[in-house]
């Protein structure tokens, strides 16, 4: 079978590898139809050390289910299946406690461990019950791009929202343009915040913004683009803050717009060593909360929206490609000429 490999920034590609196979009985095989390009692996593409053998990339996807081991319980050959980006068994202590991606038995996929990646034509996926959530859609659903989103992006903006603590009415700043950044923005005016500053510059991206509910643009970068959100708020800046980059900047400019009181959601893959501040966050009682999106929880509340129309995140995705394709779809987002590359194997 058909899957991507990166072997060092710059160098990814499509290749033949022995086929995906079921090993533990947990296990799940699907067949991928839909999985796409993720922002953070842009982050090997630009960074990664040369690796032997290289590593298996993807870890957002829709697919249907070839089949089980023994052992599994809540999917079978068939189902059409969206998968977390993290897999977790579903009956740990931490996963009890809502917070899969810090299941005892989990893992990541196409970060090279235990699981491949999801940019293929095939995946094992392990602990499939506590990992795989059946889909009530044929596969090829108008809706696909949006139900995709629930793998990854639209879960993690909407993790950024909570850790941020978006209410009614409240001011939220998202900073980030990207796929999250934007779902970031449908989850803030889905929660019921009564202004959203996004903090962008990419017109295409600003368009999508405002359509997903953005009332305020700020192209500001770092020290004015502080100044600006604390014009745009009487100078108290935003109730909640959604960190969607994890760059040292974006960091930094998160923490300059929330005003006292106000709380910090990171979702960014954090590129920085420390979060500073101290003083500052202490003084005004500022919460700093996120991480991996839980988004295997998040699924059964979203997908509802999603499947009534009532948001569509599934607009984030502006290019389409063929597996073969793929190494020109990172070039293109590395670039800012995609926002979003959907792959059909
Ligand atoms: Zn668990």
């Amino acid at each position: 079978m058909k899957a991507t490999v990166m072997y060092r920034a710059g160098d990814v590609r499509v290749e033949n590898v022995p086929d995906a196979r079921l090993i533990e009985p947990t296990d799940a095989l699907i067949r991928i139809t839909r999985a796409c390009v993720c922002g953070s692996d842009l982050w090997p593409y630009r960074e990664m050390a040369p690796l032997a053998g290289g590593r298996r990339m993807g870890h957002e996807a829709i697919g249907v289910v070839s089949d089980v081991g023994k052992d599994v319980r809540t999917v079978k050959p068939g189902d059409v299946v969206v998968m977390p980006f993290a897999y977790s068994d579903g009956t740990c202590e931490l996963c009890h406690e809502a917070l899969p991606t810090s299941c005892v038995h989990g893992g990541f996929f196409g970060v090279g461990g235990q699981a491949d990646g999801a940019q293929a034509e095939a995946l094992r996926v392990p602990l499939a019950d506590g990992t795989l959530y059946a889909l009530p859609v044929g596969q090829d659903d108008a809706l696909m791009p949006s139900l995709l989103t629930l793998s990854d992006v639209m879960g993690t903006g909407h993790h950024a929202a909570l850790c941020a603590r978006v209410r009614e009415h409240a001011i939220a700043a998202v900073v980030g343009d990207g796929a999250v950044g934007l779902c970031g923005v449908i989850a803030a005016k889905r929660l019921g915040a009564g202004r959203i500053i996004l903090l962008g510059r990419h017109p295409g991206r600003i368009a999508l913004a405002k359509d997903f509910g953005a009332t305020d643009i700020v192209t500001e970068r770092g020290e004015e683009a502080i100044e600006r959100v604390r014009e745009l708020t009487h100078g108290f800046g935003a109730h909640s803050v959604l960190e969607c980059v994890g760059s040292g900047q974006a960091m930094q400019t998160a923490m300059g717009i929330v005003r006292p009181g106000g709380a910090v959601g990171r979702v960014g893959v954090p590129h920085y060593e420390a979060i500073t501040a101290g003083g500052p966050t202490f003084f005004n009682n500022i919460t700093v909360s996120g991480g991996p999106a839980p988004v295997r929880v998040y699924i059964e509340d979203l997908l509802p929206d999603i499947l009534e129309g009532r948001i569509e995140p599934g607009r984030v995705f502006d290019r389409t490609v063929g597996l073969d394709e793929v190494p020109g779809g990172y070039g293109a987002m590395d670039e800012r000429k995609a926002l979003k590359v959907l792959i059909k194997p």
